[in-house]
């Protein structure tokens, strides 16, 4: 299993200010779907958490958003957060601060509330302060289900999840073509598992 799945502490620490994990004192999880919303994958998620009544995060791509609103507007008529994953998924590591932070507020106007995730988790931790002041929370997370990498089987993905969580896990899906094929196995299953197990789900809030 790759470091990714759970980030150790070290990685963690060169992020002073990132949300990984929310406390741990409580059985609750936040489930979080990335790079939505898309027509089939975000309405799929979406009817699966309601027939569970779970609300959860959606970290958007504004280019999404931006053609797609009535889904914004559907996930946060059905109580589920909305948080800004950039216009084009720009990952920090690929282009200049200013394309960077350009592309995060060029998202803002498809996508409410204060909360950020940043594409592929790349990040400097130079970034931060300037983050900090457009957003209250920055999100990493604590298990990530790897349902996009197609080397991955089904199975494997469902245990990256069931395998991880704890009290607090901020855990990644993506409601995104890509992950379809593992999303639509690992997500019933990690949430009958975790029901079993008496979790709770919250979501992350937007302000
Ligand atoms: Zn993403």
């Amino acid at each position: 299993m790759s470091w990714k799945v759970r980030p150790p502490q070290v990685i963690r620490n060169l992020f002073p200010g990132t949300t990984w994990r929310m406390p741990e004192q409580e059985k609750v999880i936040y489930f979080t779907f990335d790079d939505g919303p898309v027509e089939k994958e975000t309405p799929w998620v979406m009817n699966l958490l309601n027939q569970y009544q779970i609300k959860a995060t959606f970290f958007c791509v504004g280019e999404n958003a931006d053609n797609n609103q009535h889904l914004i507007q559907e996930l946060l008529n059905n109580g589920h957060s909305v948080g800004n994953h950039a216009y084009n998924h720009l990952p920090a590591w690929k282009c200049s601060r200013s394309e960077y932070f350009n592309n995060i507020d060029k998202a803002r106007p498809y996508i409410p509330g204060n909360l950020f995730r940043p594409p592929h988790g790349q990040l400097y931790p130079w970034y931060m302060k300037e983050l900090k002041s457009k957003f209250s929370k920055v999100v990493m997370w604590d298990v990530l289900s790897m349902d996009y990498d197609k080397r991955l089987s089904k199975e494997q993905v469902l245990s990256n999840v069931t395998d991880n969580v704890r009290n607090g896990s901020v855990v990644v899906f993506h409601d995104s073509a890509k992950a379809w094929e593992r999303l639509n196995y690992a997500l019933p299953k990690s949430l009958d598992f975790l029901l079993e197990k008496g979790y709770r789900f919250e979501v992350l809030k937007m302000d």
